[in-house]
Parts: C-alpha cells; structure tokens; sequence
C-alpha cells in the first residue's frame, strides 16, 4: 500500500494571530539542534518498530520548515534516507514562507531533493496579511516565489485563506487573479477558524473581532472554483485545485485513507490500522524522545467497519467521488443518512457515483459530521 511520510519542523519566528498549530516561537540554535536531536531518535525508533518502511512520498510540515539552515534539512533527510526507503520518484514538498528561507536548501549536493513547494501566502492584500499577524508582503510572496522557480522547482503550490475579517469577495477576486497569474501548479484554499487559545480567539471573546458574513465567503468559495476551473485547474478536492498532473500525491493518500506515519510534535501516523499520535506538543516530545518513552499520548484501533466508513467519508472530499454500490457495505445507518442529505441537495449520484453537490463541498464539515455521527442526538445536515 502507498504510503506517505511527514515531518513536523515546529519553529516559527513570530505567532500569527490565527495559528493554533503545534509550534514554538523560539527559533534558537540551542532548542533547534535539541529538537534535531530528539527528531533523529524517533527516526530511530521508527525504523526499529516498522522496519525500512517505503514511501512515495515526504511532507516537510510546520510550524516554518524553510526556517531550517541547509545542513539541518540535509541531516533530517540523510538520516530518513539512510533508515527507510524513499522512492526515486517521491514527491518531496516542503512548507515555505514567503520571505524566508535559504535558496541552498533547495539545491542537490546529494541526495534526496525537495521538488515540491507549498507556499504560505494566505493573501494578495499587504492590509490583510497584517490583519492576520504574517511577517511577510506581498512583495516577499512574488520575490519568493522567483527564488523558488530559480532554483529549479516548477511545483508549487499556493495557501489562499478565506473569512480573514476585512475581506470582501471584491479583494478575494483580486488574490485569485494574481494567484492565477502567477501560474502556479496548485492553488489550495482554507477557511480561517478562529480557536480560543489564539490572538484572534481572545479578540473574538472581547467582541473585537467581526468575520465576513456567510453569504460573501460562500460567494468567494464559488468565485474561486468557476475562476480556477476557467483557468485550467482541476478541482480535484473540495479545497483543492491543480493544473493536470499537479494534484498533491501525499495530500492524495490522506484522502484515500492510505497509510501514513508522522514523526515530530502534534503528528498523526496510520499504520496497521491504528490512529495514533507520540506526543501532543513540543516539550513533551522533547522529554519522550530523550527518556525513551515510547508511549502513545492517542491511540485509535480501528475495527474494519470504522476504517471501511472512515475511507467512505474522505473518499467523498474528492471530485470522483465514490461508488454507490459499496455504501451497502458499511454502517447500516448510512444509506438513510445519505438519502437525506441527497434530499437536502448536499449529496448527489451521478453515473453511479456518489459526490458532493457544490453546496454540500461548501457546507462539508456539516456533511461529514452528519455522515460520522453516533446514531443519537444528530443534528439537521443542512442545519
Ligand atoms: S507560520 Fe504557520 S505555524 Fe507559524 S505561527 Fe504562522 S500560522 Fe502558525
């Protein structure tokens, strides 16, 4: 079976105002080679449990991977190369900031090579990159982005955010055309979430903080897929758009709920049918790795039924959606539910497939939660 890799980098130089993701805002030369440290013995570890596990593919995540120095991403792929086996052929990405980032780390001394880029740009407007707390510009995103091509990578794909408060469907038309034609392979989008630990949470809590209504960020949802699709992207997940040939092999297998084994703070792996996460945040990964406690801080077994449901469900974030026919074949409560989210236009089957109508992919966390609920206290789909 395919198999992905990823790799947590979980250093940032400042804290954007939305970002509630695994990550340290202290980049120094001491905690970073202490976590390169902790990183290699997991690694190790791994390679003792699993064996010289084969991958198609290498997500270099964060946190600001393209904060790392040239010698520190050369040490991390040796040593992943050197303990399993990467295919010639992998898609390496590598998360990157615009304004960041050492050109050498994309070269080829020896070696595996990064041959993906997946840019955090988030905007085309310098008012609301400053509204979201981001150390870059717009010039930064358009200088980076030569610097990449420069070194050789035509693979790149590129972050727009949608509900950034400020943003009207006016300023979001105007990203997607500078995104367009800046000609990248891959366009992804994602909604803002505003979470309670974050400097957007707290402005949310002191009434200070006021989204783009619905009715606009739906409206900039609908832009984007008639505006990429007129510009030759394939809309090949609900999020997700890329010219022919560029759709995200690693983000591929997640959605085809194929195996996958995380390393580094906050990662998930998927191996032999368990879910499981080694350490929730950076300290306690810290401590684990360096006492040795290879103990899982979450672990799911999943029963056949959950996993056979659980490819149903994300096999649905993808355009060809999924065979009616295997729906018999899961959780009895599942046809009714589909039935009604059919009625609800949310769902839809064509020429045996089973898809997400374009409202049901703007409202699908609603659909998926309906889909997976336990089979009392559901809430209306469309609700
Ligand atoms: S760059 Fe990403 S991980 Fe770092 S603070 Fe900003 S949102 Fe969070």
């Amino acid at each position: 079976m395919t198999k992905g890799l990823y790799v947590h980098i979980p250093f940032c130089r400042t804290r954007c105002h939305y970002c509630h993701f695994v990550r340290l805002e202290d980049p120094s030369p001491a905690l970073r080679s202490r976590y390169l440290e902790a990183l290699l013995k997991e690694i190790l570890h791994a390679r003792e449990i699993y064996g010289a596990l084969e991958f198609e593919t290498l997500y270099l995540g964060g946190g600001t991977p393209s904060i790392l120095r040239p010698d520190e991403l050369r040490e991390i792929l040796e040593t992943l190369t050197a303990n399993f086996k990467i295919s010639e052929k992998a898609e390496i990405s590598c998360e990157w900031n615009p304004g960041d980032g050492d050109p050498e780390m994309l070269s080829k001394p020896r070696g595996i090579r990064i041959n993906r880029i997946s840019l955090g740009v988030q905007s085309f407007d310098d008012n609301l990159l400053r509204t979201l707390g981001r150390r870059h510009s717009v010039r930064d995103t358009i200088e980076t982005l030569e610097k990449i091509r420069g070194a050789g990578i035509a693979n790149i794909s590129l972050d727009l955010m949608l509900r950034i408060p400020g943003q009207t469907a006016e300023i979001f038309r105007d990203s997607l055309s500078q995104c367009i034609a800046l000609k990248v392979s891959q366009v992804s989008l994602y909604d803002l979430e505003v979470h309670d630990d974050t400097e957007f949470g707290k402005m949310l809590g002191r009434g200070e903080l006021s989204l783009p209504p619905e009715a606009s960020h739906g409206e900039m949802y609908s832009d984007a897929i008639d505006s990429l699709a007129a510009a030759g992207y394939d809309h090949y997940e609900i999020s997700n758009f890329a010219i022919p040939g560029f759709a995200s092999r690693h983000n591929l297998i997640y959605w085809r709920n194929q195996e996958y084994l995380g390393l580094g703070p906050g990662s998930f792996s998927y191996l032999n049918g368990v879910r499981y996460q080694f350490a929730r945040d950076v300290p306690r990964y810290l401590e684990k790795c360096e006492a040795g406690i290879w103990t899982n801080d979450v672990e799911d077994l999943l029963s056949p039924r959950d996993r056979a449901t659980e490819t149903f469900v994300t096999a649905l974030r993808l355009k060809e959606g999924v065979r009616e026919n295997i729906v018999s074949h899961l959780s009895p409560e599942l046809p009714g539910r589909i039935s009604e989210l059919c009625k609800e236009g949310l769902l839809e089957i064509s020429a045996g497939n089973l898809r997400l109508t374009r409202r049901g992919q703007f409202l699908c966390e609603d659909v998926f939660r309906f889909l997976l609920r336990k089979t009392q206290g559901a809430a209306d789909p469309a609700g």
